[in-house]
C-alpha cells in the first residue's frame, strides 16, 4: 500500500524547501570587515588591561590569592585525637558514600577495644575526587574534613593518590585554612543569637497585642 505524502502533512505547516537557499554575503562581509570589528574589541580589552584603565578580573596567582568561602571544599584532612593518633575508625562510610569511588581504606585492629579499628591504609585519589564533600557528611567521627587548600598539582599519576601521612599533615590543620566540615562553632553562636533576637521580637509583639486588648 502506498501512502500519499500530502495526507501526512499537517495543515498550516509547509514542507521545508528541498534545495537550500544560498545566503548572499554583503559587500562588507566580502571584504572581511566584521573581522576587524572583532579584532578591535580584543585590542581594546588588551590596551585597557595593559594600562590599568579598568579593574582586572584576573589575578597574579600564586602571588595573589582569592579569598574563598570558609566552606570551600579543598584538600582533605584526616583529623587526629589529642594524642596524635588518627581519629578515623575505618568504618568505610566515607568510601561507601563517595560517588567517585576514590577512597581506598585498609582496616587494621586497634589495641583499644573501645575503638576496635583504625585505617592502616587510607588513600584518596585526588584526580578522581569531585570534591563533593559527601565523605565529610558521611563520617560519624568528624575524622575527615576539608580545607581551603586548593594547591594541588602533581607531576605523576602516583603522586595524585594521597596517603594517610599527607592527609594528616599538620600544615593543613591551620584554623585559617579550614574548609568544609560538619560543625562551625562560630556559626552556631551567631544562629543562637539570631534565635534569641527572634524570640525577643515575638515576646514583645505578644506583650503589645495583650496591652491593646485590655
Ligand atoms: S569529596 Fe566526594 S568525591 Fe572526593 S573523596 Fe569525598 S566523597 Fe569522594
Ligand atoms: S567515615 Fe570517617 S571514620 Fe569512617 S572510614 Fe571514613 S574517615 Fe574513617
Amino acid at each position: 500500500m502506498t501512502v500519499d505524502p500530502r495526507a501526512l502533512s499537517l495543515p498550516g505547516i509547509q514542507d521545508p524547501p528541498k534545495t537550500p537557499r544560498r545566503r548572499r554575503m554583503t559587500f562588507a562581509e566580502r571584504l572581511y570587515l566584521p573581522l576587524l570589528a572583532g579584532m578591535w574589541v580584543t585590542l581594546r580589552h588588551m590596551l585597557q588591561n595593559l594600562f590599568g584603565l579598568r579593574k582586572r578580573v584576573t589575578i597574579q596567582y600564586p602571588e595573589e590569592r582569592r579569598q574563598y568561602s570558609h566552606r570551600y571544599r579543598g584538600h582533605h584532612i584526616l583529623t587526629t585525637r589529642p594524642d596524635g593518633s588518627v581519629r578515623c575508625v575505618a568504618c568505610f562510610l566515607c568510601a561507601t558514600a563517595c560517588p567517585a569511588e576514590c577512597i581506598h581504606i585498609e582496616a587494621g585492629e586497634q589495641p583499644d577495644v573501645n575503638i576496635e579499628k583504625y585505617p592502616v591504609v587510607y588513600e584518596i585519589d585526588m584526580l578522581r575526587c569531585v570534591f563533593c564533600g559527601y565523605c565529610v557528611d558521611a563520617c560519624p567521627e568528624e575524622a575527615i574534613i576539608m580545607s581551603n587548600n586548593y594547591d594541588m598539582a602533581y607531576y605523576s599519576r602516583d603522586q595524585s593518590i594521597v596517603g594517610k601521612a599527607d592527609l594528616m599533615k599538620p600544615y593543613t590543620i591551620d584554623p585559617e585554612r579550614l574548609g568544609y566540615r560538619p560543625s562551625y562553632p562560630e556559626e552556631d553562636v551567631k544562629r543562637a543569637e539570631m534565635r534569641r533576637q527572634a524570640l525577643d521580637l515575638v515576646t514583645a509583639a505578644k506583650a503589645r497585642s495583650g496591652a491593646t486588648n485590655h
